[in-house]
């Protein structure tokens, strides 16, 4: 766990200040997981590690909402030898589309990079159920919402964190005086 988040600092998919996040509450912490999987070694590793938790359960297919769920949730299939179908938004509903289907009973791990809130497993997860498939267990790299996150469906992380979030007129960093970044700025700057 903690080879993942030196991981993570070091190719700047997590960084430390004092960030405004895209809700506009201000953080120390700032997650780009995407950064984190940019080499494909590295995301097969992350893949093997959340794999290795299901070995000897049975697992048809693994599924993941997009985007942020399509290179861990490819990288877990591969490392599990199974299928792997996404669920994407349509009209801000999330949906199995591209000819993709599922069976009756077909067991699903749901995969996803990084969950805070769990809103978009859960929508994954209730757009296969929809479909007749049975999600067993969901998945992520990164737990942001240190163990809370309830998806309906057993979970693991391969780290759990809590980041804390603040509205600007509590924020202990603004109280310092310590100016805010937007984190596409700095991380395009870096
Ligand atoms: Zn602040």
């Amino acid at each position: 766990m903690d080879d993942i988040l030196q991981h993570f600092k070091v190719c700047g998919a997590l960084l430390e200040g004092h960030f405004i996040l895209s809700s506009g509450l201000h953080s120390p912490q700032y997650l780009q997981c995407a950064l984190a999987l940019q080499i494909p070694a590295d995301a097969m590793g992350y893949g093997e590690l959340i794999a290795r938790r299901y070995s000897g359960r049975q697992i048809d297919t693994v599924a993941s909402p997009a985007i942020g769920g399509l290179v861990i949730g490819f990288a877990v299939a591969k490392a599990l030898g199974v299928r792997f179908v996404w669920t994407e938004r349509q009209n801000g509903e999330m949906t199995l589309r591209r000819g993709f289907t599922v069976e009756n009973g077909e067991q699903i791990l749901v995969v996803e990079d990084v969950i805070t809130t769990g809103g978009s497993t859960r929508e994954c997860i209730a757009a296969l159920e929809a479909q007749g498939a049975t999600v067993v267990a969901a998945a992520s790299i990164i737990d942001r919402s240190n163990g809370i996150a309830d998806v309906g469906v057993p979970r693991i992380s391969l780290v759990e964190m809590d980041v804390p979030s603040y509205a600007p007129e509590y924020c202990p960093m603004c109280l310092k005086g310590l100016p805010a970044v937007k984190p596409g700025s700095r991380v395009a700057a870096t």
